[in-house]
C-alpha cells in the first residue's frame, strides 16, 4: 500500500477516532503509542512532511545509491543500503499504520503481525550504520532527500527508545552534560589557545569577544578545541586571522558545541535547545561574520540553525573567508609551498553545503602548490567515514571506510592529504595510521600559513 494512502487512512482513522473517544485517555496523534513488552512503540508519522512519505514510495528501487553507499562497501547487507533502509522503514510504517495494520479487524482477519521491539532494535542498528554522507542523495535519479529522511526517521528511534546505540549514547550524553561530544570540562576548551601562545605558536591568545566586542567571531569548535593532534586548526587560523589584521575573538570557556552530533544521532529536542542558546549568545555578540574551521559546524550552524532562529550575521568557512581576504588584499601568499597535494572534500562542507570550488580556489592561490585530484572528487567524494556517528557505533567500519579513502589519495602520487574539517582530519588519520601510508594529513590552514611565511605550521614541520 502506498505511503500516501496509509497518511490519509490513519488521519481519517484519528479524526473518527477522536468523535467517539474525546474524553478517553487515548493518545494525540503526536505521542507515540506504547506498545507492551514485544510489541514495538508505534512510529510518530507526523514527524514526516507529505513528500517525505511520499519519497518512500518514490524509490525505483533501481540500486544505484548501492554503488556508491560507503557502509555498504564495507558491510554487503541489503538493509544497509538506502535502497533496503527506506523499504524496510516503509513496511513498519505501514504495519503500524496502515489499512491491514496488526491492530486493525482486517489486519487481524489477514493474519498480520504487529511490529516487534525486536524488529525495532535491529533496523536502528542498520539505521545507525550510515555517516549521513549524503552520497546516496547525489547519485539517486529520483533525488530523494536521504539524509533528511534518515535523520527523521532517527528522532523516530530516539522517541522510542530504541537509538542511539549503546556505544554512541556516550556522545549524546557527554554533549548534554558537559556541551562538548569528549566529555572535557568547560573550563578547558580555551587551554589551545593558552599552550599555543606558552609555545610562540601565537601571538596573543584570541581575545574574548563576549567582553571586547569585535566583527568576526572566530567559533573553534570541539574537536579543534580539545584534540590536541588537530591543534594546528586552531593555531593556524589565529595566525592567519592575525596576519590580516581582522578584528575577532573567541567565546573561549563559554563556547558550546553547535549540537550536530544530537541532531545528527536523532536528539532534536536537546539539539534545539542548545542551538536556541547559541543563536541567542550569538546574535548578543553583535558580530558581523561567524568563521568555523569546521565542515560539521558550518553545516549545523548556517543550515539548520537558520530553521530553528535568525542569524543576524554571515557564516562562512574559514577557507570561505581566507579567500575573500586575499581577493581584498588583506593576506599576500609570498612563500612557494612546493608540494604535491590532494583534497578531500569533506562531506558536510561539499554535498551539504555546497562548498566545492572556494578549497579548490584556494589551493590554486598557493604559489608552488601542485594539486591533484581525486579520482571520486566534488559530488562524487567518498567519504572518511567520520560523520553521522558511525565512528563511534561502528569504529571497525570507519577504520576501513578512511582506509579506502587514503587508498584514493595514495593513487594520486600527492604527498600530503589536504582538508578542511578537524573531524575529517581525525577520521583520515586513523586510515592513514592502520596503513602506515607514506602521506601527511594537513589542514587547508596549515598551507596558507607556510605560503604567509610568518607563521609556523606543525610542530612537525618546525623540527625539519
Ligand atoms: S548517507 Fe552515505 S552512508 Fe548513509 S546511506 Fe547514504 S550513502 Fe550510505
Ligand atoms: S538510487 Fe534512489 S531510487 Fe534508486 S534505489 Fe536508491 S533510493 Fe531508490
Amino acid at each position: 500500500m502506498a505511503i500516501k494512502e496509509t497518511l490519509q487512512t490513519t488521519q481519517t482513522t484519528q479524526a473518527g477516532e477522536s468523535a467517539e473517544t474525546s474524553s478517553a485517555a487515548a493518545p494525540e496523534a503526536a505521542e507515540i503509542t506504547a506498545g507492551d513488552n514485544d510489541t514495538a512503540q508505534k512510529i510518530n508519522i507526523e514527524k514526516f512532511s507529505p513528500r517525505q512519505l511520499m519519497e518512500l514510495d518514490a524509490c525505483t528501487r533501481c540500486g544505484e545509491c548501492s554503488n556508491w553507499c560507503p557502509a555498504y562497501d564495507q558491510d554487503k547487507r541489503e538493509p544497509l543500503t538506502p535502497r533496503g533502509r527506506a523499504a524496510r522503514f516503509k513496511d513498519l510504517v505501514t504495519r503500524q499504520h496502515g489499512v491491514f495494520n496488526a491492530d486493525s479487524l482486517l489486519g487481524r482477519l489477514l493474519g498480520k503481525k504487529p511490529v516487534s521491539a525486536q524488529e525495532m532494535q535491529d533496523f536502528a542498528k542498520d539505521l545507525y550504520a550510515c555517516s549521513t554522507c549524503m552520497q546516496c542523495h547525489f547519485v539517486c535519479p529520483v533525488l530523494i532527500d536521504t539524509v533528511e529522511l534518515w535523520e527523521r526517521i532517527r528522532e523516530c528511534i530516539v522517541d522510542g527508545g530504541y537509538g542511539p546505540l549503546e556505544t554512541q549514547k556516550d556522545l549524546v550524553l557527554k554533549t548534554k552534560n558537559y556541551d562538548n561530544p569528549w566529555g572535557q570540562p568547560r573550563s578547558s576548551r580555551a587551554r589551545w589557545g593558552k599552550m599555543a601562545k606558552k609555545k610562540k605558536r601565537i601571538k596573543e591568545v584570541p581575545k574574548d569577544i563576549s567582553k571586547q566586542k569585535a566583527e568576526v567571531l572566530y567559533y573553534v569548535g570541539c574537536t579543534a578545541s580539545y584534540d590536541n593532534n588537530v591543534e594546528e586548526v586552531g593555531i593556524n587560523t589565529t595566525n592567519i586571522l592575525d596576519h590580516a589584521g581582522i578584528d575577532f575573538g573567541i567565546l573561549g570557556n563559554k563556547e558550546k558545541c553547535c549540537g550536530s552530533v544530537l541532531l545528527r544521532m536523532g536528539d532534536r529536542a536537546s539539539f534545539e535547545r542548545i542551538c536556541s542558546e547559541n543563536i541567542e549568545q550569538f546574535n548578543a555578540l553583535g558580530i558581523k561574520t561567524l568563521v568555523t574551521s569546521c565542515a560539521g559546524c558550518l553545516k549545523t550552524i548556517r543550515e539548520d540553525y537558520a530553521k530553528v532562529g535568525e542569524l543576524r550575521f554571515d557564516v562562512k568557512h574559514t577557507l570561505e573567508y581566507i579567500v575573500d581576504l586575499i581577493k581584498e588584499g588583506k593576506l599576500k601568499l609570498i612563500n612557494n609551498v612546493n608540494l604535491k597535494v590532494t583534497y578531500h572534500d569533506p562531506c558536510h562542507l561539499g554535498r551539504h553545503a555546497g562548498c566545492f570550488d572556494a578549497p579548490r580556489e584556494l589551493l590554486s592561490l598557493i604559489p608552488g602548490v601542485e594539486f591533484i585530484e581525486m579520482e571520486r572528487n566534488r559530488e562524487n567524494s567518498r567519504c572518511c567515514g567520520a560523520g553521522g556517528g558511525l565512528k563511534s557505533g561502528y569504529p571497525d567500519m570507519q577504520n576501513q571506510i578512511s582506509q579506502r579513502r587514503v587508498a584514493d589519495a595514495l593513487a594520486t602520487g600527492a604527498t600530503e592529504l589536504v582538508s578542511a574539517c578537524p573531524f575529517c582530519y581525525q577520521g583520515l588519520q586513523v586510515g592513514i595510521q592502520a596503513m602506515n601510508a607514506p602521506i601527511k594529513m594537513r589542514d587547508i590552514t596549515e598551507l596558507v600559513c607556510m605560503a604567509l611565511g610568518d607563521a609556523p605550521t606543525t610542530e612537525e614541520d618546525l623540527k625539519e
